[in-house]
């Protein structure tokens, strides 16, 4: 019998974190149980659920059992202006810890609705330790989202156990990350903060560790053919369950009107923009337009924009960019690039928000620079394209060493120093660093054809990996499979109150 014939009673609750390139990955996740026939109800605040609704009532008009649930943000409480209850790219930095609280305050209330709401299991973004407990008392599993790739958290848990940071002398010395798979090299510099020395937000990877370690399993946005070594290497020193049921952008956004809600609030994307940026790249000759763009949380300064505008000029080759302005910083240059370009027909400048999956997907599309955002990798993995890699924040620098060293599919930028989300960091990288290696992504030389046929061949593998047989098929089905054959009313009794412990001025 069809797996979505037999799973129709099992009642499931997903809990995504507050910021945009969490939210997206667990959603297309929430969506794809019930693709399989799970009941799912998404908890979130009014807002953040503008980024996904469109998409779950797509899945509703097509009789999938998916549905959101608000909860309503303690704005008021924790001082906050109405509507800001999410990390993201505005986010001014003084009201994240005030975020955090109304999170805090939010517990209770979510706990009672795992409960409320019958879930036979819940799937919660990793920033929740707390929920591992909440789960234990109701004895249903907890399954907990990870950001990451495997390779990154295979590295993290290195450099946490090894600190093969703290024997170099300098902050640029290169050491190697140990005990991985591959021999792999970085910089002090470029490792997060929270692993250079110990802060607020390694304690909290910490609980979340061990969360991790107390829950049913975690899911990665990942497919075995991308990752194998580290899959397997994840699993045997974590030593917990754990699937990787992606790409998921690929599996749960099958058709062009998935892929066209993705991010967007209702209403917000009957724009002319769309229109026009397909029409743009729809004149372009195939594998001719290099995409550029740097995930949904990053604003650079303007003296970082306007050597990345030099450098997509010179670079002869044509180009869409993403780009936000930074609090009108350099808006007449910016302004005047755009103009330029759109008359010379070289570049095309989409503001805030651009329909990745599409503009990923168009032929017109040779290779991107990126921030090695973990879902923007996957994403262009499918679509089988290579990338300047030029990370920023979070897991970046491990994520680029998977392109670049494990994969060969990117070219470096040669990025060199970790920087806080929001903050800008010391580091501009100036045009001729760019110039280069999108001369070396784009140039057609031998090199780069190798790097396309490797890219290609990925591409393929992700496709594999979501067909009934696929590595990432086997993983959903027999995941659903044991959690409708388990019972599990004593499951994970043991509650650790440590984990319950809600830290509330973390950045991500
Ligand atoms: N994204 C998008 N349009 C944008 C920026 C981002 O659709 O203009 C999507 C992108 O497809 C990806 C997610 O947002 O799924 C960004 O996640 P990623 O891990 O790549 O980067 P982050 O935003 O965490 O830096």
């Amino acid at each position: 019998m069809a797996i979505e014939k037999q799973s129709d009673k099992l009642k499931s609750v997903f809990l995504p974190f507050l910021s945009t390139s969490h939210i997206i990955p667990l959603v297309d996740m929430a969506r794809l149980f019930a693709l399989h026939g799970v009941d799912v109800t998404i908890v979130t605040t009014k807002h953040n659920s503008t980024i996904f609704q469109n998409s779950i009532d797509l899945d509703s008009t097509r009789g999938r059992p998916i549905r959101t649930h608000i909860v309503e943000f303690p704005a008021s409480k924790v001082g906050l202006p109405v509507g800001v209850e999410s990390f993201n790219v505005n986010t001014p930095r003084e009201m994240t810890p005030k975020i955090y609280m109304g999170l805090a305050i939010l517990q209770p209330q979510i706990e009672r609705l795992f409960e409320d709401l019958h879930a036979d299991f819940i799937v919660t973004d990793m920033f929740y330790p707390w929920s591992v407990d909440a789960a234990a008392k109701l004895g249903i599993p907890r399954i907990m989202f990870h950001g990451a790739s495997y390779l990154a958290r295979s590295a993290a848990h290195s450099v946490e156990q090894y600190a093969p940071h703290l024997k170099v002398e300098s902050d640029t010395d290169t050491f190697v990350i140990p005990d991985l798979p591959d021999r792999l090299e970085m910089s002090r510099l470029q490792l997060p903060d929270w692993l250079r020395s110990p802060n607020q937000y390694t304690e909290l990877m910490k609980v979340i560790k061990e969360s991790e370690k107390r829950s049913y399993g975690s899911l990665f946005n990942s497919f075995y053919e991308l990752e194998s070594d580290y899959y397997d290497h994840y699993k045997r020193v974590i030593g917990t369950k754990s699937w990787g049921i992606g790409p998921v952008s690929l599996w749960a956004n099958q058709d062009a009107s998935d892929k066209a809600a993705r991010g967007y609030a209702k209403g917000e994307k009957e724009g002319k923009e769309e229109e026009g940026w397909l029409k743009w790249l729809n004149s372009k000759p195939d594998g001719s337009v290099l995409y550029v763009s740097f995930g949904s949380m990053n604003k650079f300064p303007y003296s970082q924009l306007v050597e990345i505008a030099h450098a997509l000029e010179d670079s002869g080759h044509c180009f869409i960019w993403v780009v936000r302005k930074n609090d009108g910083e350099g808006g007449v240059f910016l302004e005047e690039f755009e103009k330029r370009v759109r008359e010379s027909e070289r570049g095309y400048l989409i503001w805030g928000w651009a329909p990745q999956l599409l503009i990923l997907e168009n032929p017109a599309i040779g290779g991107l620079v990126s921030h090695c955002g973990w879902n923007t990798v996957v994403e262009s993995v499918n679509a089988g394209l290579p990338m300047v890699t030029w990370p920023l924040f979070a897991e970046h620098f491990f994520n680029e060493k998977l392109v670049v060293d494990v994969l060969g599919i990117g070219v470096p930028v040669g990025a060199k120093e970790w920087r806080n989300w929001n903050e800008f960091g010391s580091e501009v990288v100036k045009r001729e660093e760019i110039r280069k290696a999108i001369a070396l992504l784009m140039g057609g030389g031998e090199e780069d054809a190798a790097m396309r046929g490797r890219t290609k061949a990925l591409s393929g593998a992700a496709k594999g990996a979501i067909q009934p047989g696929g590595s990432s098929y086997n993983n959903m089905v027999e995941l659903i499979q044991e959690l409708m054959s388990s019972n599990f009313p004593s499951f994970n009794r043991e509650i650790i109150t440590e984990s319950s412990l809600f830290l509330s001025n973390f950045h991500l």
